[in-house]
């Protein structure tokens, strides 16, 4: 890619924000923290088939190409590239992911419900990372999971490549901003903060009430209200994602949820620190 190519002989600062697109203020507060780290920022659009473990989702996920470079041209006209490949060109050839190890990481929560998910995410972000080259790319918490493992991507690939967690953008109801968000109905839509309240109810009562009986009360809150179905709710050590069954006040713990609102999908997580 010859813009690449010109950035590097420039000695240009570049950062990355890998996106699938359908671009949200959640997407763009990552793009605002590349902008006061880096010269250029590029922000890679594309809806990568190999980490989509169900063909409905992927044909539904949301494509909005033109209004997404109309929103980034609005932040800044000169250091953001937006780079979109076709799928055909930055796999070149047919799409396929390979396999990789990253151990109990990626075992757990999405490896264990969204089979070669992870997988996927690897491949597509070595071919991206090679491309682009960055000094710095930026991964929100609100995929806590997948920061874990493209820390440990870029340390088996060996790259100069700095992962920078960003924090989860929220809606002022506390719905974790999303793509996914675009296909919920306006009532899925305002029953969703039921997700962001299951949390912080947890966050609340950890140390007082015990991790099976808040397991119960929040199966409870999506069984009560209509068209929920509860994947997971995992209480997990923040580094290892190593589940535990008990709040142990001094540990660095995470609580991570995953539902079907519908036929959505949708995944959040908190800090109990
Ligand atoms: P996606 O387009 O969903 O693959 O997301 C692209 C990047 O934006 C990933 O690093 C996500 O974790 C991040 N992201 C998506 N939604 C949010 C959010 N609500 N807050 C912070 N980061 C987000």
């Amino acid at each position: 890619m010859s813009w690449r190519r010109r950035l590097s002989d420039l000695e240009t600062v570049v950062g990355f924000v890998p996106t699938m697109g359908a671009l949200h203020e959640g997407h763009l507060s990552l793009v605002y923290q590349a902008l006061e780290q880096n010269e250029v920022v590029v922000v890679s659009i594309f809806v990568n088939p190999t980490q989509f473990n169900n063909l409905d989702d992927l044909e539904t996920y949301p494509r909005t190409l033109e209004a997404d470079v109309t929103l980034l041209q609005t932040l800044s006209t000169d250091r953001i590239v937006v780079f979109a490949p076709t799928a055909h060109d930055l796999y070149d050839g047919t799409p396929k992911s390979k396999s990789w190890d990253f151990g109990s990481v990626s075992r757990v929560m999405e490896g264990a419900f969204r089979t070669g998910h992870f997988d996927g995410v690897g491949t597509v972000l070595q071919l991206l990372f090679e491309a682009v080259n960055p000094m710095k790319s930026y991964f929100g918490e609100k995929d806590y999971q997948q920061l874990q493992i493209v820390k440990q991507l870029t340390a088996q690939l060996g790259q100069n490549n700095e992962i920078i967690g960003c924090s989860i953008y929220r809606e002022p109801s506390g719905l974790a901003m999303s793509s996914r968000n675009q296909r919920l109905t306006d009532v899925q839509k305002s029953q969703a903060p039921l997700i962001y309240r299951v949390l912080t109810f947890i966050k609340d009562h950890i140390s007082s009430m015990s991790w099976s009986d808040l397991v119960l009360w929040a199966e409870e809150q999506f069984e009560s209200d209509l068209g929920w179905r509860l994947e997971y709710l995992t209480l997990a050590d923040a580094h290892s994602l190593e589940s535990k069954d008990h709040y142990v006040e001094t540990e660095p713990l995470r609580v991570f949820i995953a539902v079907h609102l519908g036929c959505v999908r949708l995944i959040d997580n908190l800090d109990l620190n």
